[in-house]
């Protein structure tokens, strides 16, 4: 029947504990799975080439003691990795102290995804890119193992505007990323801590460092300073669901400044530049300043043929992040 894609099938564990969801996931082609919408995604539309999926699911939801929960105390935000975006999005310690993270959360696709989508498959999400991400691996490209990167002279209007990495220019679209880049978050897995910054990884199709049997647990975020404030913005086509053209997150004041852009480069992209015009200067912001920070934000992008215009996107979402309020 048109229209109708059977699944493709897997073997489905329920882990009772981290340790059990490890022991599985070194045995071999196996993959963690939290709420499942990216994962399921993949194989109803069997975007991967064969061999490149899991014969094996590990249900992490199972995982006792549970690894959903919100937890903020002694300065620091702890939250469990299976812990859904909508309750990030409206828990009263997130939003009063980690205002960037209630947003970026609050801001992915629709209220049905964030009842369903954990924070830890957000940031672990596959990269997108037209190609990439077309049913039936119909580009075999080369974050895929193939030979060509098909954006690069094809569609690459969504693509990077800051560079490739290994050749490779699909973006990282998650929301929830840049906002925890920003805040200087941690990622606590079984084996380790890992910076939010050096969490991601394009060399592998998965694109992140995680090991094969390692389990993300939680992310800690240290509560900024009192006189830093965070903050998101994203823009994007549709209003009530919609990946981002642009995203982005700040953590600014008492001297601090953090800008992080998302969906521009093949992972989250510090707009360096601009934190350095910002740096020791925050109790003075203004209009110009924020245009010359934004300015410099942009200043080392390389468009492609199609996608000259996220540039402008991106360094408006820079201004917006520095201003608050301002809509161009
Ligand atoms: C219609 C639609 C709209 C969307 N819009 C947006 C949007 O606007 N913004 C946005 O950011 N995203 C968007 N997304 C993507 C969505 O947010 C992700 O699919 C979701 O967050 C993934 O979370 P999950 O819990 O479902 O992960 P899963 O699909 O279960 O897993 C995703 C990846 O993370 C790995 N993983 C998950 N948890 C762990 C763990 N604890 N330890 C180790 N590995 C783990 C899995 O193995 C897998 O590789 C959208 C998705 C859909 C379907």
């Amino acid at each position: 029947m048109s229209g109708v894609r059977a699944l493709r099938s897997f073997k489905l564990v329920n882990a009772g504990s981290v340790d059990e969801a490890a022991r599985i996931l070194a045995e071999g082609n196996a993959w963690p799975l939290a709420g499942g919408t990216d994962i399921i995604h993949l194989l109803r539309f069997r975007v991967l080439p064969d061999g490149m999926y899991p014969d094996v699911l590990v249900n992490l939801k199972t995982i006792s003691p549970s690894l959903e929960y919100i937890n903020y105390q002694d300065g620091v935000l702890r939250i469990g990795a299976l812990t859904k975006l909508s309750a990030i999005s409206r828990d009263a310690a997130v939003k009063e102290r980690f205002a960037a993270l209630a947003a970026a959360a609050g801001s992915v696709g629709s209220p049905q995804i964030r009842n369903v989508a954990t924070v830890g498959g957000d940031i672990a999400q596959f990269p997108r890119g037209w190609y990439f991400r077309k049913p039936d691996n119909r580009f075999h490209c080369l974050r895929k193992g193939g030979d060509t990167c098909y954006a690069r002279t094809g569609d690459n209007r969504y693509h990077s505007i800051f560079g490739e990495i290994n050749g490779c220019v699909a973006v990282n679209m998650s929301d929830v990323a840049p906002a925890l880049v920003a805040l200087d978050a941690e990622i606590v897995t079984n084996k380790r801590t890992i910076r939010a910054e050096d969490f991601w990884d394009v060399r592998v199709p998965r694109s992140t460092v995680l090991e094969q049997d390692e389990v993300m647990l939680e992310i800690r975020i240290p509560a900024p300073p009192r006189g830093a404030r965070s903050s998101f913005e994203k823009f994007a086509v549709r209003k009530a669901i919609d990946f981002p053209i642009v995203n982005g997150a700040a953590l600014i004041g008492d001297g601090l400044a953090r800008i992080v852009l998302n969906a521009v480069y093949p992972v989250p992209y510090r707009a360096r530049k601009a934190e350095e015009i910002l740096r020791g200067r925050t109790d003075a912001i203004n209009e110009e300043l924020a245009e010359e920070a934004a300015d410099a934000a942009v200043s080392g992008a390389v468009p492609l043929a199609y996608n000259g215009w996220k540039v402008q996107v991106a360094r408006s979402i820079v201004k917006r992040l520095i201003l608050p309020g301002t809509r161009r």
